[in-house]
């Protein structure tokens, strides 16, 4: 257990709420303002839990070292986005805000094989594709 206080990386000085379970290789945190859940390993920076909708769509290149099959990751993400487009909206947001306005090494939530960049530019196009989607839905 570590007794440094680790602070929200979305909400400024809010202090994170220790989470379970606990484990000795890894700790969890959550922020009581915004709910967002953190993870923290050894000698490594705070990251989005597991289940955080960057987490779920890194998973999908997690064993494709050379991103081969980025298509077909591309599109299988987009078959698990909820079915309501306002549901689909707030995890695309939540995706852009941090490829915007970044926090950490996404690629260390899962630790993936690629670069910071690729699995940036990774999230990049999947939020592209679903925007295009969601504004052709509302065109019906
Ligand atoms: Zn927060």
């Amino acid at each position: 257990m570590t007794e440094r206080r680790e602070v929200c990386l979305r909400c400024p000085g809010v202090e994170l709420v220790p989470s379970g379970p606990f484990r000795p290789e890894i700790e969890f945190f959550d922020c009581p303002a915004c709910q967002r859940r953190y993870a923290l390993k050894p000698g490594r920076s705070l990251t989005f839990r597991w289940l955080h909708p960057i987490s779920l769509l890194l998973y999908g290149i997690l064993f494709d070292v050379n991103l081969v099959g980025r298509a077909r990751a591309l599109l299988q993400a987009a078959e698990q986005l909820p079915n309501q487009p306002n549901a689909t909206r707030r995890m695309i947001d939540e995706i852009e805000l941090e490829l915007t306005q970044p926090t950490q090494q996404v690629r260390d939530i899962l630790d993936n094989p690629q670069t910071e960049e690729q699995c940036r530019q990774f999230l990049r196009e999947f939020v592209a594709k679903v925007r295009t989607a969601l504004r052709e839905d509302k065109r019906d």
